[in-house]
Order: C-alpha cells, then sequence, then structure tokens
C-alpha cells in the first residue's frame, strides 16, 4: 500500500468510529444558541457556540509526544506533599472570560493538552448563581468542546430541567480542561476515560478558579467526588461530604454542594434518590422553586 492510500484507509476507519453512535448518542444534544436568560449581571450573556449538526469533521489528533511516555510530571516528596503544580501556575487575576478561554485553548502545561482533540473551557451564563463543576471532559467532550454533552450530560440536564433550570440559567464547567484517558495510545477507544491526577488537578485548577472568581455565583454543585475534595480541598468521601452546605474555602460567600456525578447515577439506579436529596438541598438553600411548586 502507499502511504497516500494508507493515509486513506486509516482516515476512513476513525470516520467511522466516530460515527459508531450508540443508543444514546444517536439523542445527543446539540447546543444552538440560546435564547438570552434575564441578566442578574452587566455581563452579558454568552451564547453556547453552535455545534454542526451534521457534516461532522474528521478530527486530527496531534502526533503523540514522546512527553507522553516520559511524564512531564516528576514528583519530587516535598512538591507532591504539598500538592504544588511542578509547573508554575500563571497569574491569572485581571484575565477575563474570553482571554482565559483562549489560553486554555492553546493551554499545555500538563500531558492532557498533548492528547485532546479540543479543550472543554466551559459553557452557559456567565453572570450565573449556579455553577456545576465535573471532573473533566469524556469522549464526546473531547470532540465537541463543551462539557457535559454525552450521556451523563443528558442526565446532568433533566436534573436542571426538573429544577427549572437550564444551560443559559447556569454556568457548566470542569476541573480539569482537556479529556484525561485510561490508555492515551488509543483515543478512539470509549470507555477510555478517568478522573484527572492530583497532578492534573494541581496544574489546571488556576483555570477554573478565575472562572469561579469571575462568574462569582452564589453556589457550586461539586458533580462526584474527584470535583468536591479538589474545590474544597479535601481528602473526604463524597458520601460524607454530601448533605452539607460547605463554605468554598477561596470564597467563603460562595456555597458549595457535593453531589453524585452524573455518570455514577447511570452506573447506580439507586443513587437517584439521594442525589435528588441535594437538589432539594440546593434549591432550599438557593431559593429556587421548581415548576409545579411555585
Ligand atoms: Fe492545560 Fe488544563 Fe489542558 Fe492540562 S488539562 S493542558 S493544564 S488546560
Ligand atoms: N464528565 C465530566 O466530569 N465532565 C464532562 O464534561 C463530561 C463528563
Amino acid at each position: 500500500m502507499t502511504n497516500e492510500y494508507k493515509k486513506l484507509v486509516r482516515e476512513l476507519k476513525n470516520f467511522l468510529k466516530y460515527n459508531d453512535l450508540d443508543e444514546f448518542s444517536g439523542s445527543l444534544p446539540v447546543y444552538a444558541p440560546a435564547e438570552p436568560a434575564k441578566k442578574t449581571a452587566p455581563s452579558a450573556v454568552k451564547a453556547a457556540p453552535v455545534v454542526p449538526a451534521q457534516d461532522k469533521p474528521v478530527f486530527k489528533r496531534p502526533a503523540p509526544e514522546p512527553a507522553f511516555d516520559k511524564p512531564v510530571f516528576k514528583k519530587p516528596a516535598a512538591e507532591s506533599a504539598g500538592k504544588k503544580p511542578v509547573v508554575p501556575a500563571e497569574d491569572l487575576s485581571g484575565k477575563g472570560m474570553a482571554e482565559l478561554e483562549k489560553m486554555v485553548a492553546r493551554c499545555k502545561k500538563c500531558p492532557l493538552g498533548a492528547t485532546r482533540l479540543k479543550s472543554v473551557f466551559g459553557m452557559g451564563n456567565d453572570a450565573a448563581k449556579i455553577i456545576f463543576i465535573g471532573e473533566g471532559p469524556g469522549y464526546e467532550e473531547d470532540r465537541q468542546g463543551l462539557p457535559f454533552v454525552g450521556k451523563a450530560g443528558i442526565l446532568l440536564d433533566k436534573m436542571l430541567a426538573a429544577m427549572g433550570l437550564d444551560r443559559t440559567k447556569v454556568y457548566i464547567a470542569n476541573i480539569a480542561k482537556c479529556h484525561p484517558m485510561i490508555d492515551p495510545s488509543d483515543p478512539e477507544k470509549r470507555g477510555n476515560d478517568r478522573p484527572p491526577s492530583p497532578e492534573e488537578i494541581a496544574t489546571c485548577r488556576p483555570y477554573i478558579e478565575r472562572q469561579i472568581e469571575l462568574i462569582r455565583p452564589d453556589f457550586i454543585v461539586a458533580l462526584g467526588a474527584t470535583s468536591a475534595r479538589a474545590l474544597l480541598n479535601s481528602a473526604s468521601s463524597l458520601s460524607s461530604l454530601r448533605g452539607t452546605v460547605h463554605d468554598y474555602p477561596r470564597n467563603p460567600a460562595i456555597k458549595i454542594i457535593a453531589t453524585y456525578h452524573p455518570a455514577a447515577l447511570l452506573r447506580n439506579e439507586a443513587w437517584k434518590r439521594p442525589a435528588w436529596e441535594d437538589m432539594k438541598l440546593l434549591m432550599r438553600s438557593a431559593n429556587i422553586t421548581p415548576p409545579g411548586k411555585g
């Protein structure tokens, strides 16, 4: 086979894999520009980026960098104990949302930057009262560049709808902005997701911290243990962090409610009821009246 031919076959295979949609992805939502929500602050409501429904591109992933096999993060004992990122954190104070988003799109500060297709900055209302924060993008998010657009995202949308909320009223983001994979050598594999490592979290943390600072919500909903621990600087279990309204350590005026990750709810139906209890705690605390109760 000529190289040209091999390349064609490879691209065709990738295309077929990408279009090998399962029963859920067939109905994955495409986020069209939203009706502007009522503004609670002068900053404009950011319309969700338009994702063309057809014409899915065959994504070109950068060739794996040798740095991946040799992790960039060497953990000197002292540093890992202090949980300091090896790459010094940049001072992001003074950066606005748009600039921050551009920085994330170019960021290669941790190994996840080498294997991502698209960074996933976050989406929703820049003046939201509530931010929902997951751990990191998965397969679908990596392709669309938007948070929670796979199966877990459909469930998150249903949870929002049950509270009378939607993506134009809240902000949705992740602790890590690039897709963490169990096996980065096989990016097309499904179920290849993992939570970001402590080093990846430490390196990416300044971005989510600045987003929180800019949005200045009243509440943060931490989706899953990884997010809850990162936001609360805690090593406790999710079950011990649930059920309480915590102060955000960087600004105690902002409150944090921890709940199950929607992907965990898809794996374990029995957690849906306690997760709804967490959302009721959120609604009571944030004065949200669910539809039909007004
Ligand atoms: Fe940069 Fe965060 Fe992506 Fe790592 S995960 S490359 S720190 S944006
Ligand atoms: N899981 C997450 O934690 N975040 C996403 O954006 C999608 C799935």
